[in-house]
């Protein structure tokens, strides 16, 4: 009885010690996650993080999406037509980094204001 007892114990000491290492490496791996630009035929419903979804063929590339930075799970969408407005740019590094201008700003849900430069969030 006390041996199971005991085992709780280290059980219960393991997950509270494991859970604040646990929050810091997912805090620190999101700062250093890196977008990548993958091409897609169309646009992904769950997008994968760091990942930049671009649709269409090389400059015909007509939108693009990302999962949220922020962790709030949702898609974010963003339009690269020049004639529908608001519209955004990417330009793709040599070494399969993304940039996008201008800033992405979300309207509704989170409000999220942030860069992508270089693959990494700059948040506003
Ligand atoms: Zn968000």
């Amino acid at each position: 009885m006390l041996k199971w007892m005991i085992g709780i114990f280290h059980a219960t000491w393991s997950v509270l010690t494991f859970l604040p290492r646990w929050l810091y490496a997912r805090l620190f791996l999101a700062k250093e996650k890196t977008y990548r630009i993958s091409r897609v035929a169309d646009l992904p419903e769950s997008p994968m993080p760091s990942i930049f979804y671009v649709a269409g063929e090389g400059s015909r590339a007509w939108g693009a999406a990302i999962l949220c930075p922020c962790g709030c799970g949702d898609r974010i969408d963003l339009n690269l037509l020049k004639q529908v407005r608001p519209c955004w740019a990417f330009e793709e590094h040599p070494d399969g980094t993304v940039s996008v201008m201008p800033s992405v700003w979300r309207q509704k849900g989170c409000r999220s204001h942030f860069f992508v430069r270089r693959g990494k969030i700059d948040w506003c």
